[in-house]
């Protein structure tokens, strides 16, 4: 993009253990001018986290006065913790002409579309409610009554997905990268409104295989695996 024209905001959102901060990561490598807006939170460092890599962790209080002094784009609480986006990397975007990719939860998503319209919003699933729980285990940084938390709320948060222009099921790493840096590089493409060469047009239309309204069929064995027994959705 040009230093004139507004920042593209990339929303990615998925249950905890989808891999999503791995796909992030590995997004961020590969892609130029897209920058990571690093939330703020309440919550603990994680293992190897570092303040003012993956968050800026700051104390209840702390966080508290930034909500009164009006520096959140959206903030939420999540688990028992606040997480939130600061105003300021949206402004950092705009003047340095980079678009900015925002991973964040169902509700910070919702705050998001309302105040940025044309913000586009991925959505990233786990190929089942087992493989999501083997990848929460796996990961051992939380405790038992975390985890088994983290599953109620990923099953609440997956019926959410309709809120989103994109839709990935994160089966093999690779190939979910693939269509995340389609789906970026279409977005762009869009929004630039000018002829795309050949290789621009495939890139647009593998990306549209990830738009929600082509992958919904494709998603009910997956909802309906984070679904009690009997329960068929609520039509
Ligand atoms: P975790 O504690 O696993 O890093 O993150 C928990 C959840 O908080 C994830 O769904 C993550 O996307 C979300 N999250 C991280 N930063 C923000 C933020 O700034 N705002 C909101 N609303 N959610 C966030």
């Amino acid at each position: 993009m040009s230093s004139s024209a507004k920042p593209i905001v990339y929303i990615i959102s998925a249950p905890s253990g989808s891999g999503k901060s791995t796909l992030v990561n590995e997004l961020l490598t590969k892609v130029s001018d897209l920058e990571f807006s690093i939330s703020y939170t309440t919550r603990a460092p994680r293992g190897s986290e570092k303040n003012g890599r993956q968050y800026y962790f700051v104390s209840r209080p702390e966080f508290e006065k930034m909500i009164r002094d009006g520096e959140f784009l959206e903030h939420a609480e999540f688990d028992s913790n606040y997480y939130g986006t600061a105003r300021r990397f949206l402004h950092e975007a705009q003047q340095n002409g980079r678009d900015l990719l925002l991973d964040i939860d169902v509700q910070g998503a919702a705050q998001i579309q309302q105040k940025l319209p044309d913000a586009t919003g991925v959505f990233i699933l786990p190929p089942d409610r087992k493989t999501l729980e083997e990848r929460l285990r796996k990961r051992s940084e939380d405790s038992e009554e975390v985890i088994l938390r983290r599953l109620v709320r990923a099953s609440r948060e997956i019926e959410n997905y309709d809120r989103y222009n994109y839709i990935l099921v994160n089966d093999q790493l690779e190939d979910s990268i693939r269509a995340l840096r389609a789906i970026v590089r279409g977005e762009r493409l869009v929004r630039a409104g000018r002829p795309l060469s050949v290789e621009e047009t495939k890139t647009l239309a593998f990306a549209d295989r990830f738009r929600l309204a082509n992958v919904r069929d494709r998603l009910n064995s997956i909802l309906d695996s984070f679904r009690p027994p009997g329960d068929s959705g609520g039509g």
